[in-house]
């Protein structure tokens, strides 16, 4: 079975588009990495995650992906603090009993905890994409908006069973 690591924010739920817009516009700062980790850092994450929806069915996608058998999977998720892994690791609990789930500092590439040769990592953030087939991996964008950047691309979690190298 191929090992297929599957990003978070961005990918399961959505925990990008409220902060986003919050901290641009009720804020009115920039938005870079230094206001954005501040930001997740501040949050009631336990609050945050139950209000937040979840992206073109993934959680069910997972479940499909697990029943295919064709694919080891994980979860792989950059955090700001302790509070962010413990709660997006309860999240992930309430659906799926046996599943690994990697909580990876934000500072540090997902490349260094895990093995990346040959192993499909699905990310929304090219960046890390980009990180990960450097690394030997390869790279699946997730795009609601099928916006590629150069990566194969797809908008539900599921269509990864359609994928030619799977
Ligand atoms: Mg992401």
């Amino acid at each position: 079975m191929k090992q297929l690591y599957i990003d978070f924010d961005g990918v399961i739920l959505d925990t990008i588009t409220y902060p986003y817009e919050y901290v641009e516009k009720k804020l009115g700062l920039e938005i870079n990495p230094e206001n954005m980790s501040k930001f997740y850092s501040e949050l009631d994450w336990k609050d945050f995650l139950k209000k937040v929806p979840v992206i073109n069915d993934s959680i069910d996608c997972i479940q499909k992906i697990i029943e295919s058998n064709l694919f080891e999977v994980s979860i792989l998720t950059h955090v700001t603090t302790l509070e962010e892994a413990i709660e997006k690791i309860k999240y992930i609990r309430k659906y799926f009993d046996d599943i690994t789930i990697i909580p990876v500092p934000r500072k540090i590439s997902k490349t260094k905890m895990v093995h990346t040769e040959g192993s499909i990592l699905i990310d929304d953030y090219a960046g890390n994409l980009k990180e990960w087939t450097e690394a030997g991996g390869i790279g699946v964008r997730f795009s609601p908006k099928l916006s590629s950047k150069g990566y194969p691309v797809i908008d539900r979690l599921d269509q990864i069973l359609e994928l030619e190298f799977v």
